[in-house]
């Protein structure tokens, strides 16, 4: 018993460094290539971090367990020799476990859009309406257990040589916080072009915080473009010197457009998050900015 505790406790703290490590990082490379972008964002960076910390607990605890099963026990289908199955299987099972994320996650964060779960849970990630590198695990902890099963939920089903467990929480990493650091980490010719046409990056995640019923994928566009709830990228910076560079913060007003019809099974406006959620933890803020109500229209 003592063991398993230990493991929790162990995963925990690998996961909440891990986060302030590459968030850290990310959030100082942010400040050095794009100054003031984050001007004015302390409250909500406090914020991002205590619910984030909050979150690696409950992403933690079951990793840790499931560590000290598989050591111990032989629990999940992590392997480490890596002719234990065929070379192919490396590139198709990260391939595989990010696909099966992404369904998950598409159709989790669909449900969390409906309006009981968008205010109890969904609302504190979206309390980011211009959401920093912080962000990446700022999620209420009813949220966050939709996300900690996933990763436990992959090693117990499919085959994951250790190397490609390792490569799929990296990816996992990165994205999380790319995705929400605010400016463009890949040049605009890629997410314009071909390759964008099916990857989430920056653009396509920060448009789901300004718009919120659309883009809700988290590593490919598949499901958003089949159901129809894909709307495309933010733009770059109105100033218009970001099409020439390599890295462009994002743009976060663009000319107002006609919100795409809900989909029947999102209620089409789910109300500005006001409530703080019950059970607060003790180390998250409770107090958040109101998301203006005319992008909830
Ligand atoms: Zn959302
Ligand atoms: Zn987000």
């Amino acid at each position: 018993m003592a063991g398993i505790l230990l493991s929790a406790l162990a995963m925990t703290l690998i996961v909440a460094l891990r986060y302030l490590a590459v968030s850290g990082g990310f959030a100082w490379a942010t400040a050095r290539l794009h100054p003031g972008l984050y001007a004015r964002l302390g409250p909500q960076i406090r914020r991002e971090i205590g619910w984030s910390l909050v979150s690696a607990a409950i992403y933690g605890v079951p990793a840790g367990i499931l560590a000290w099963g598989w050591a111990q026990r032989g629990w999940t289908r992590v392997y480490t020799d890596p002719h234990q199955w065929s070379l192919w299987w490396w590139p198709v099972s990260v391939l595989l476990a990010l696909a099966l994320h992404d369904t998950w996650f598409y159709w989790t964060h669909r449900w969390l859009h409906r309006r009981g779960p968008f205010h109890r849970a969904h609302a504190v990630h979206h309390a980011s309406r211009h959401p920093t590198a912080w962000a990446a695990m700022s999620f209420h902890p009813w949220e966050a257990l939709t996300g900690a099963v996933v990763i436990p939920a992959l090693v117990l089903a499919i085959p994951l040589h250790v190397g490609s467990l390792g490569l799929v929480l990296a990816i996992m990493t990165l994205m999380g916080v790319t995705n929400h650091m605010g400016w463009e980490i890949f040049p605009r010719s890629w997410v314009e072009g071909r390759v964008g046409r099916w990857l989430i990056t920056a653009s396509h995640h920060h448009r789901h915080h300004s718009d919120y019923r659309c883009n809700y994928g988290l590593y490919f566009r598949v499901w958003d473009r089949l159901c129809g709830t894909d709307r495309g990228l933010v733009p770059a910076d109105a100033t218009g010197r970001t099409q020439r560079q390599r890295t462009s913060p994002l743009s976060t007003e663009w000319p107002s457009s006609p919100p795409p019809p809900a989909p029947s099974n999102v209620p089409s406006s789910p109300p500005p998050p006001r409530i703080a959620p019950k059970a607060a933890p003790a180390t998250a803020p409770t107090t958040r900015p109101v998301v203006p109500s005319e992008r909830l229209q």
